[in-house]
């Protein structure tokens, strides 16, 4: 049966009420019969026919529905993967793309990395010719544009998660348009937890005129599709603070036992911001559960974050034992990306980690802020699954009505912008401020990130990638400082370590944590530290973990995590194929750190910082825009306070902190980067 369509001429809007198809379930598996108890099953026929007949379809429908696992599985079964084409869906975090790719091949009942696979950074387990539904992060897809631009391989892309509105997924949307008017036979989804539907389709819709010849023209229409699943959510109670709390980790944790309390069974979900306090909360409930004795046995702590290992990660998915109650303590991964079964209770700290950039400093950090209305709302209906829930908001109902933003600002707004302008020159797209996008960057972020580029000698006076070093610098998938770092390595002698550094410092963190040993872990640290920093102090810890013969005695002993170092190792090796692929020659210094220091400020000049003269409280001026900035307690370096050093990154809280710090010599700035310290750029390249 055709579903019934109605179509509004103003917008080319297009809704369904579809006709209830029920089956008996008689002969479907158990799987089966779970899949068409989703919300999106009775859309099936409609999503096909929409996707079938539309170049975009817009899919919007609350957390759980069963966008993300059901929709590409409705592709391949509609033929959408025959001839050898795949079919994409792409996630904003890691952590959900992992996730996804396992439950939809156990769904399918194949083997994850054949039929069903999915590649992040460094990590691609799929099989040429085999795969047919691919799950990847946006980054990746993005990546996949750099050796086929066109994606011809790819027959639809489902852009998932559209509402969180991260860097990767606009300069996506941005590019896939483009390539839509190349490859008209392109579909794609975009998919999204919130009704943010209309200006999607805006963006999409651009092509009104071509509908008058639709009659007579073969293929897709141009004007994008809305279909909006119904979901089935149960009432959810919301209790606010009677007072602003000053800690919410404290404030979670007591929530936490006083639910665990007085309310009858189901599973909690506690949001926070990342590893730091997710790490504290599950040390302090557990610690609580000992003290308590036997009657508090039945709580389950569980955290959830992306860097856990995976056998950890997927605990939260498995069913809680009989009498016993859940607390998933998670990231904001669970307000749409992942949906965990059994929550009845939310508790909402009102905060996540979010990046902030001021371009006036050029300052880019990642730092706890306020969530929207829009995240407050998403994560409080996590507690309505399965039956009416409750949601506790660690903050009073005043501060949610009068000062919460409404929806959040897209992440292109408040980033950072030389990782983007560098993929986008990469791809060709000279005209950066005039590309389409689907959110405006602020011009002076722009200005700010050619400024960068061309200091690190990726761009030229024009603006164009330099070559051969631009073209390098953008094949290698990391921020362009570090791969720059990496290709000036070449010449200093020190590419090994260098990449060593670099693997280490693009996974979170190579230290144990959370083990409620803070003393040991420094007196660990000061094993292997020295005077030079951070980035050197990693270099022992790889050389120590090698001479134990990669032991994971070793590691516990000295406080570092095993599972870390062996996917720095993954990593690393990933590095150095790609280092070789673009020419780049792999060479040991022995030992000379100068080198290795030299390499870093290369590609870090323009995080270079002085210590204030008489300061004994360790404060530092950026050397660029003159902020405060001190060393994080966690540095090798904290209250050694070199007179000049290099950050790897900000973190702030009360202050802002320096991560991941070396000592330096001023004389390198000038050497390394003398347009960026002593000239001022050609007006040239803004054009
Ligand atoms: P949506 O994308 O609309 O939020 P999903 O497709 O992610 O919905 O989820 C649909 C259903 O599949 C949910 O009931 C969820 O619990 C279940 N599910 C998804 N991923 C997993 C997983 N890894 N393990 C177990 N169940 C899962
Ligand atoms: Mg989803």
């Amino acid at each position: 049966e055709k579903p019934r369509l109605l179509d509004d001429e103003e917008g080319g809007l297009l809704f369904f009420s579809s006709s209830h198809s029920s089956s008996s379930g008689f002969g479907y598996s158990s799987i089966e019969r779970l899949r068409q108890r989703l919300p999106v099953y009775k859309y099936r026929t409609a999503i096909l026919y929409l996707v079938e007949t539309h170049s975009t379809t817009i899919v919007v429908g609350e957390t759980g529905s069963g966008k993300t696992t059901q929709i590409p599985q409705y592709l391949k079964e509609a033929g959408w993967a025959d001839g050898g084409r795949v079919i994409a869906c792409t996630q904003p975090r890691r952590l959900a793309v992992q996730a996804v790719a396992s439950r939809v091949a156990e769904e399918m009942g194949v083997k994850l990395g054949e039929e069903v696979g999915y590649t992040i950074r460094f990590e691609d387990i799929t099989k040429n010719g085999v795969t047919m539904i691919k799950v990847l992060t946006d980054g990746a897809l993005l990546r996949e544009m750099m050796d086929d631009p066109l994606l011809t391989k790819y027959s639809v892309i489902m852009v998932d998660e559209a509402h969180e509105r991260s860097i990767s997924t606009d300069i996506l949307l941005g590019l896939l348009k483009k390539i839509q008017r190349r490859r008209p036979e392109l579909r794609l989804i975009i998919s999204s937890a919130t009704i943010e539907a209309k200006s999607m389709s805006d963006f999409f819709n651009t092509s009104k005129k071509r509908r008058e010849t639709e009659g007579g023209v073969q293929g897709p229409r141009m004007d994008p599709a809305i279909l909006s699943v119904e979901g089935r959510g149960f009432n959810v109670q919301i209790h606010y603070m009677e007072e602003p709390v000053s800690n919410y980790v404290q404030a979670a944790v007591s929530t936490v036992l006083s639910i665990h309390d007085k309310e009858p069974m189901g599973d909690i979900l506690v949001f926070l911001t990342g590893q730091d306090d997710i790490d504290a909360v599950v040390q302090m409930l557990n610690e609580e559960i000992q003290s308590r004795g036997r009657n508090s046995s039945g709580l389950l702590t569980l955290p959830l974050y992306s860097g856990l290992p995976r056998a950890e990660q997927e605990l939260v998915f498995t069913s809680t034992p009989r009498g016993k109650r859940k607390v998933v303590i998670s990231t904001n991964v669970a307000e749409t990306s992942l949906t965990l079964e059994g929550i009845v209770y939310v508790v909402d700290s009102g905060f996540s980690k979010q990046r902030v950039y001021d371009p006036i400093s050029d300052i880019e950090n990642l730092v706890v802020a306020p969530i929207s209305k829009a995240s407050a709302r998403q994560r409080a209906g996590r507690a309505g699954r399965i039956r009416p829930g409750k949601c506790y908001r660690l903050y009073t109902e005043e501060y949610f009505i009068n000062e919460m933003a409404t929806e959040g600002i897209p992440e292109i707004q408040r980033s950072n912008l030389v990782s983007c302008v560098i993929q986008l020159k990469a791809l060709g797209i000279d005209n950066i401020l005039g590309f389409d996008w689907p959110a405006s960057p602020s011009p002076e972020a722009m200005v700010r990130a050619l400024e960068v580029l061309y200091s690190l000698g990726v761009l030229d006076d024009d603006a164009k990638l330099t070559s051969p070093a631009g073209f390098q610098v953008a094949e290698i998938p990391l921020d362009p400082m570090i791969s720059k770092m990496i290709l000036s390595s070449s010449q200093l002698g020190c590419s090994e370590e260098i990449i060593t550094i670099a693997a280490i410092l693009s996974i979170q963190s190579i230290w144990v944590s959370g083990r409620g040993a803070q003393k040991e872990l420094d007196e660990a640290k000061l094993r292997f530290a020295t005077a030079e920093g951070d980035h050197v102090t990693f270099l022992n810890v790889y050389k120590g973990f090698f001479q134990s013969g990669k032991s994971s005695q070793w590691c516990h002993k000295n406080f570092v995590n095993y599972h870390a170092m062996k996917k720095v190792i993954e990593i690393r090796d990933q590095l150095r194929r790609t280092a070789q692929r673009i020419g780049i020659s792999l060479k040991s210094c022995e030992g000379d750190m100068l080198a290795v220091r030299k390499a870093i400020t290369t590609g870090f000049f323009a995080n270079a910082c002085h210590l204030e003269a008489y300061s004994h409280s360790g404060k530092y001026k950026t050397i660029r825009g003159s902020q405060e900035v001190y060393i994080h307690p966690s540095s090798v370096l904290f209250r050694v306070n070199p007179k000049w050093v290099i950050y790897h990154s900000l973190v702030s809280t009360d202050r802002q902190y320096m991560r991941n710090v070396i000592s330096i010599d001023p004389s390198w700035l000038t050497e390394v980067a003398p347009h960026f310290y002593q000239h001022q750029r050609p007006t040239s390249m803004l054009h």
